[in-house]
């Protein structure tokens, strides 16, 4: 579970203030909303919903609470539950109906406390369970309690276990809230790792060097840098097998015993010998955990991917749990057979980890790595694998030798912390200028440009389009090229900016200008999500409780937060095609945006026989001329009725059927989807509508 401030991977509320991004000239400015906004968006985009669709979280801890509960009768005791963190009232309604004597359920979140108070009264339990809307911590025996609990349920686990504080909410517990001898559900938590290979993977972390003719080399600083500080968090279950080899069998670095009968330390560095099955270098960590329900640790919740899986052919798909990636901090290439020292570490809320041979250098690891070089926070993960893609360099080099005169052309680079000027200046362009209005990236840029000797070809304008005088600018620009990609884009039309940012610059343009790339082309294919329905379907009844409250409470904040078309890496969220894929907009970048009038398109979508349906998926082209295309969509061919292949690199367009979704919400064969699209010049927006002709069957 995803604490509820963090309603999206990367997205956080800032009080009442929200970002919001002006197209025209890519930047963020700040928005006010009124004071239930961040509420409203936080229970919207949390994941709750998803967790409540994790069947096998839910069975496993009644099934959990269930031995503990008889546990207790038959030790002669009455049973007083504690529940921590109770959001919809859940775990406290299955302790109920299982008979506890008192159930207290605590929720620091107050609109969810509000949540379980209705949910609680609606299922008849209002007598049983004592909701208090109060953080654990601040509960006291006597005015919140009347005695300690002799079991505690909790559910208070993230992707990286202890992120969201498990450490100091089950220490404060035992000391204040609970008696000796209590049951806890779950009583465990295992950490495992495997160390891996992997060009892919290595790559969402490091931007590698440009070996060949261009010869581009990355600064060292970014090379030895401690990698970024966020939690790289992900569907392993969807990273192909032939994208990644084993050089480990998977291994336990670390277990945290929640029964209160030894201490939860808050740091902690274990070692553990490991011996390599397969050659390669070390380049990832792969991190998941597993719980034990029951005292004895029979019953067994595990976030393992498929490879080590318990039960690889039943698996509960989840998205409020995952598994994650780390980077170890040193460089070690192993031999097969060979045993290497894996040193894990964790403190109150993260985990890191490393690797060497023999004795130990240790030094940078008794604090977690942080990013010293700007790179790992200036670029998303995503980002640093775009800019070291093989193919997609392959690509830009080809357009930029296509048209850049050596010792004449001059250009104009439009893109956040792109490696296109340095390609544009090694491929001989007189002179290159480069906008970048990120701070982090022109410190980046800055590094790179003068690693590679490349100070007086290349410019670099740290400031908005706005502010750049003629005089910033002698030479008349002949090419401008973007990739494009903004830190600020998150729907893969967004790069219109570059267009806007282009034509700002008029004056100093020359006549003859090359403008790359050309066109923005979004197209839209109807697709059938296995899973990612279940992040906006209705929960309905759980375990036999019925929590449509909480459907509703979502539903009417969604309703005035969601976006149509959310953001969402396709990758990690399989779909299949349900019918052929239609473009739906083109904007030519070459005509003046200014007095292009508004486009409204209305495209039929259509939905092959016996192929289901329950939503859209949207990507952008982008094309350079002369069959140059980057896209941020699929990677292979399309094939109705088969699994979409997309990049790795980009975030595509979501539109969700939920309206309509107790279940996976599936249209149904022959159906038509009428998709509205319509982009306003004069703001750079594109705005979407979906109308399904719903079938009958
Ligand atoms: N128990 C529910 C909800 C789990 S989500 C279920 O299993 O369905 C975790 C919830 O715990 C969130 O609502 C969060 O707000 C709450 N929470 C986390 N730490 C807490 C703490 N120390 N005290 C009270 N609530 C907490
Ligand atoms: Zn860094």
């Amino acid at each position: 579970m995803i604490f509820p401030i963090c309603f999206g991977r990367n997205i956080r509320t800032m009080s009442t203030f929200v970002s919001r991004i002006n197209r025209i000239t890519g930047k963020m400015e700040w928005d006010f909303r009124d004071d239930e906004y961040d509420f409203k968006q936080e229970i919207a985009r949390s994941s709750y919903a998803d967790m409540l669709h994790d069947t096998e979280r839910n069975r496993l801890y009644y099934e959990g609470l269930k031995v503990a509960i008889e546990l207790k009768r038959k030790a002669g005791q009455a049973v007083h539950v504690l529940d921590i963190g109770t959001g919809t009232g859940l775990l406290s309604m299955m302790a109920a109906r299982l008979g506890a004597d008192t159930v207290h359920a605590c929720e620091a979140f107050t609109p969810m406390a509000e949540c379980a108070k209705k949910i609680i009264a609606e299922n008849g339990f209002t007598d049983k369970i004592t909701v208090i809307p109060k953080r654990s911590t601040e509960l006291k025996i006597g005015p919140d309690m009347p005695c300690r609990a002799n079991i505690l349920v909790t559910e208070v686990f993230d992707t990286e276990l202890i992120g969201e504080g498990a450490i100091s909410t089950f220490t404060h517990a035992h000391n204040e809230l609970l008696e000796e001898g209590c049951i806890v559900v779950p009583s465990r938590g295992t950490v495992f790792i495997q160390l891996v290979s992997s060009e892919l993977v290595r790559r969402w972390n490091q931007i590698t060097d440009f070996s060949g003719p261009l010869d581009l080399r990355t600064p060292p600083g970014i090379l030895r840098c401690g990698g970024a500080p966020s939690l790289h968090d992900l569907q392993l279950d969807q990273l192909p097998e032939d994208k990644f080899t084993k050089l480990s069998e998977p291994f336990k670095v670390f277990s945290f015993d929640f029964t209160g009968q030894s201490p939860l330390l808050a740091d902690r560095t274990t070692k553990s010998s490991v011996e390599m099955i397969v050659s390669g270098s070390v380049d990832a960590v792969f991190m998941w955990w597993d719980l034990e329900m029951d005292p004895e640790g029979e019953i067994t919740l595990s976030c393992a991917p498929h490879w080590a899986h318990p039960t690889p052919h039943n698996m509960q798909w989840r998205d409020h749990w995952m598994q994650a990636i780390y980077y170890p901090y040193s460089q070690l290439t192993v031999e097969k057979g060979e045993t290497i020292n894996v040193i894990s570490k964790h403190d109150e809320y993260s985990l890191w980890f490393d690797v060497a041979k023999g004795h130990l250098q240790g030094g940078c690891l008794d604090d977690r790595p942080i990013c010293t070089c700007g790179a790992h926070i200036a670029y998303s993960r995503s980002r640093m694998g775009m800019l070291s893609d093989p193919a997609r360099r392959d690509t830009y080099t080809r357009i930029l030798k296509q048209h850049i005169k050596a010792g004449e052309s001059t250009v104009l680079c439009i893109s956040d912390g792109s490696l296109l000027p340095l390609m544009a200046a090694r491929l001989g362009a007189k002179h290159v200028y480069v906008i970048e209005s990120n701070f982090l990236c022109t410190r980046v840029m800055g590094e790179f440009v003068t690693v590679n000797g490349l100070k007086d070809r290349v410019t670099i304008l740290d400031r908005s389009v706005q502010d750049i005088q003629a005089a910033d600018i002698p030479d008349k620009i002949d090419i401008v090229v973007g990739e494009p990609v903004f830190q600020t884009a998150v729907l893969p039309w967004d790069a219109i900016s570059f267009w806007y940012i282009a034509q700002a610059l008029g004056s100093c343009l020359s006549p003859g200008l090359v403008c790359l790339p050309r066109t923005l082309t979004v197209y839209a294919l109807p697709v059938e999500y296995e899973h990612l329905w279940k992040i906006r379907a209705n929960v309905g009844v759980s375990e036999g409780f019925d929590i449509s409250q909480f459907d509703k409470l979502i539903q009417s904040n969604s309703e005035s937060v969601d976006e149509v078309v959310e953001p969402q890496p396709l990758w990690e969220y399989p779909c299949r095609a349900s019918g052929p894929v239609m473009p739906v907009l083109t904007v030519d970048g070459t005509q003046p945006l200014d007095s292009m009038p508004l486009l409204e398109n209305v495209v039929q979508l259509h939905v092959d026989s016996n192929q289901p349906c329950n939503g859209i998926a949207l990507w952008a082209e982008f094309n350079f001329g002369d069959d140059h295309v980057i896209s941020t969509g699929p990677t292979q061919p399309i094939k109705i009725g088969c699994k979409v292949i997309w990049d790795y690199y980009s975030k595509q367009g979501v539109h969700l059927f939920y309206n309509n979704t107790k279940s996976s919400g599936q249209l149904l064969t022959n159906s038509a989807i009428e998709a509205t699209v319509k982009f306003d010049p004069a703001h750079g927006e594109l705005c979407f509508k979906f109308t399904p002709h719903w079938s009958n069957s």
